[in-house]
């Protein structure tokens, strides 16, 4: 007869565990929110402190050369290069998902000339949709945005695609996309690829130069603990760099920036994409996070997650079915994001419900409830321990107190 290990066994065992010590984490809360705000890890707080006291405060302007604040942008993006699969010299750290997403949507139509159509998927991250809807008014609205359902999605590309633009995990059910597949099906036809990394990058392992990708971009303050707020990257396949344009031709951006010269000139590279001043607060935050992340095996990181996924998953539907609660996205086994996501009608109310146990999780319209599992600093026993805490609510019908029920601002 063999026995099954206890979660706590598989932690005594986990090859990640000592990266736990290496975050803040609040005695009591379970926190399963990771991909929407990564934890503090420890060495920000004096990371940002030295920053700000020394290098500004001592060291004041010069600390642009000094402390190499004006490289920082390539130098943090050279690093998560090493993370998605892509070359020093292919991504920069600049901006919002958001901005990254306009820049490089218009990027590449004005580099598709007479092809009409972005392709993207309905229920999409809202702001990716949004930002096509802005391009497509920038460029005089001679484009269109096709949403097709991911089943048809790779038959829809045809000669009149420009780009597809895609979230490799998607940010509700956690489902993948084959990003080889798609790539090749796409360039075969013409079009051009924009793959959002906002739940992968630090999540799943990526290979966008093995996969050949165009352009991607992602979010510094999800699984890379940047920071709230934290500035994005985005990634140029070098072969595309010369013959893109940014339509945002800030002076960061410019070949010469210090020549402070009246026209714009695109600098060689992926500097091109930068516009403005980098954001030095947050972005030495975001370094530390990258940092953190390089140090971790990242094999161990994928095999992690998939673990704490299966278990989740088990534990979950096992005490949770009889309530209603329904998974959503990829069955246990199959590809997937480090997030788990349920449907139930009270979603809103048992996520309060659990957040008010220590639980912590998100819930997004109108009716999933989200669950990140970050294997830096996640036990196996605190995943157990959620999906225990969930059958304790629902079974004592705890959310449905009034409280529980109040929409805040952000859910
Ligand atoms: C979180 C997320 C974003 C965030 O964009 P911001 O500009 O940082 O607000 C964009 N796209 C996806 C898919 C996301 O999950």
């Amino acid at each position: 007869m063999t026995t099954h290990p206890t979660p706590a066994d598989r932690d005594a065992t986990d090859a990640l565990r000592t990266f736990r010590d290496r975050f803040v984490l609040p005695e009591g809360v379970i926190y399963l929110d990771g991909n929407s705000l990564g934890a503090l890890p420890v060495a920000t707080a004096g990371r940002v402190a030295d920053l700000v006291n020394a290098e500004w405060g001592l060291s004041l302007i010069r600390s642009w050369n000094a402390h190499d604040w004006i490289g920082a942008p390539q130098r943090v993006g050279s690093k998560i290069a090493r993370l998605i699969g892509a070359q020093s010299g292919e991504v920069v750290v600049a901006d919002s998902t958001s901005v990254n997403l306009y820049k490089l949507i218009m990027s590449a139509l004005q580099a598709q000339p007479g092809r009409r159509t972005v392709l993207s998927e309905p229920g999409n991250f809202p702001t990716d949709l949004y930002m096509v809807e802005s391009a497509i008014a920038s460029s005089g609205g001679q484009h269109r945005l096709s949403l097709v359902p991911r089943d048809q999605l790779l038959s829809a590309i045809d000669d009149d695609t420009a780009l597809v633009l895609l979230t490799h995990v998607h940010y509700k059910t956690a489902d993948v996309w084959d990003m080889g597949a798609v790539t090749a099906a796409a360039q075969e036809r013409g079009a051009m690829v924009l793959w959002d990394l906002s739940h992968s990058a630090g999540a799943i392992p990526v290979d966008l130069n093995g996969c050949h990708a165009d352009l991607a971009v992602g979010c510094g303050y999800k699984f890379l603990n940047g920071g709230p707020g934290a500035p994005a990257f985005l990634y140029v396949a070098s072969r595309h760099q010369s013959r893109l344009q940014t339509p945002l031709g800030g002076w960061m951006g410019h070949k010469r920036p210090f020549d402070f010269v009246d026209g714009y000139e695109a600098a060689p590279g992926i500097a091109r994409f930068l516009c403005g001043t980098p954001p030095m607060l947050s972005l030495i935050g975001l370094e530390v996070g990258v940092d953190l992340m390089l140090e971790a095996d990242r094999e161990a990181v994928a095999t992690k997650s998939r673990a704490l996924a299966a278990l989740f998953m088990a534990e979950v539907s096992a005490r949770c079915t009889r309530f209603g609660v329904e998974l959503v996205g990829p069955p246990p086994g199959a590809p997937r994001g480090s997030h788990v996501s349920f449907r139930h009608p009270e979603g809103y109310a048992i996520m309060q419900a659990l957040i008010a146990r220590g639980v912590i999780g998100d819930f997004r319209a109108p009716d999933i409830m989200r669950f990140g599992l970050t294997p830096l600093y996640l036990r196996y026993a605190d995943v157990y321990e959620a999906a225990r805490v969930m059958e304790d609510v629902l079974a004592a019908g705890a959310y449905q107190a009034e409280e529980f029920r109040v929409r805040k601002a952000v859910t």
